[in-house]
């Protein structure tokens, strides 16, 4: 099936790692435009030399808790470009600490990252997003927003302020026919969960030692989902054959949640 995307313009936080290379990837392969951003830029070119070879691409060094960089680069995608026809808000990791161990400056930090590592970008997008014939912002987020953890609950409170502002910004954003859906991840084999494993110290695979963590979690498929298998998603919500899809959000978590 042809998903429509070839020449889109799509702007990716977060995209030298994990999930934002993995739907890069897939997109450039679709035929997309990409703007592409992370703090550290050496890694991310390092992260996107294959995909530069089959797409035109634009990179920058950019934090998306700093609304100045964050507006530079949109400015430097959409001048490069012409315009903006999607957004992947990606960018991001999780804090995983007891709240008796979080400080106040890392709650306010963890809020910061998650609401305005999002708001910054749709703000700053909207204008050229609106002039687009079809328009998507893809919020990447977890089913903590529903669900919470122990040792998560700082991270899990943030995530669910903003699945909640997603759904604000899905009905304002309609009146420009931008649509906005969230992909809620469960548990994926990416940076995050290699440096979790590699600080453990644990002597057993990554497999072995994932598949327990899997097992404590209630995942029904047993196993981290991987990158690519988030890509996927992502990329469809962003096609503009899912024409009414806006305000939902997509649970892709290897059957993790307890609720109905
Ligand atoms: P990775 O650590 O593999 O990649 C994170 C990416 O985000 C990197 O490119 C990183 O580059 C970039 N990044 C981090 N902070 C910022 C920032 N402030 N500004 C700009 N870029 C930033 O993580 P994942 O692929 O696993 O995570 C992608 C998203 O999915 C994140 O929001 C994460 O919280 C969320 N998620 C992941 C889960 C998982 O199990 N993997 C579960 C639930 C949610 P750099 O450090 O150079 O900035």
């Amino acid at each position: 099936m042809d998903l429509q995307l070839a020449g889109r313009r799509i702007l990716i936080t977060g995209a030298s790692s994990g999930i934002g290379l993995a739907t890069a990837t897939m997109l450039a392969h679709e035929g997309a435009r990409l703007a592409l951003c992370a703090r550290d830029e050496e890694r991310l070119r390092a992260a996107i030399a294959e995909i530069a070879e089959v797409a035109d691409v634009v990179t920058a060094t950019c934090d998306v808790t700093d609304r100045a960089s964050v507006d530079t680069f949109v400015g430097t995608a959409v001048d490069h470009f012409g315009g903006l026809d999607g957004v992947v808000c990606n960018a991001g990791r999780s804090l995983m600490r007891t709240l008796d161990e979080t400080t106040d400056e890392e709650i306010r930090d963890e809020f910061d990252l998650k609401i305005f590592g999002a708001l910054n970008v749709v703000r700053a997008a909207r204008k050229a997003l609106a002039d687009s014939d079809a328009a998507a912002v893809v919020i990447v987020n977890a089913i903590l927003s529903r669900q919470p953890e122990r040792q998560l609950a700082v991270t899990a409170a943030a995530r669910a302020g903003l699945l909640n502002l997603s759904r604000s910004l899905a009905a304002d954003l309609a009146d420009d026919g931008i649509r906005v859906n969230s992909v809620l991840l469960g548990l994926i084999d990416t940076g995050q969960w290699q440096r979790r494993y590699v600080s453990s110290g644990t002597d057993v695979t990554f497999g072995a030692w994932s598949a327990e963590i899997a097992a404590d979690r209630g995942i029904a498929l047993g196993r981290f989902g991987t990158a690519d298998e988030l890509a996927f998603p992502v990329t469809t919500l962003l096609s503009p054959r899912n024409s009414y899809m806006t305000g939902a959000a997509l649970e892709v978590g290897g059957g993790v949640h307890r609720y109905v």
